[in-house]
């Protein structure tokens, strides 16, 4: 963390206008960081995050095909992917359950 830089940021033109530390709503804060909407962003654990689809191959048959993976061979994992303040850190959502 480089608090200096911020500091002399936060002292000139506002420019970078104040980010709140927790957003109210994931559309508050997929709309204020300009964040890719082609993704499904949603709010996981306080987190902002979107699921991230991979298949990779079954390891319950090695590819040959079984009723885990739907007999394709591949099974179809989701990853949530973070989204990122500026700073660095992970855009906190205000969770709502
Ligand atoms: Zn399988």
């Amino acid at each position: 963390m480089n608090t200096e830089k911020v500091s002399k940021k936060q002292k000139g033109n506002d420019v970078n206008h104040v980010l709140p530390a927790v957003f109210d709503s994931v559309e508050h804060a997929v709309k204020t960081l300009k964040l890719d909407r082609r993704h499904k962003w949603e709010e996981w654990n306080g987190e902002l995050s979107y699921p991230y689809k991979y298949s990779h191959t079954c390891t319950g048959c090695d590819g040959g095909g079984c009723n885990e993976c739907g007999y394709h061979g591949n099974s179809i994992t989701y990853v949530p992917v973070p989204a990122f303040m500026p700073d660095g850190s992970i855009v906190k959502v205000r969770s709502l359950k």
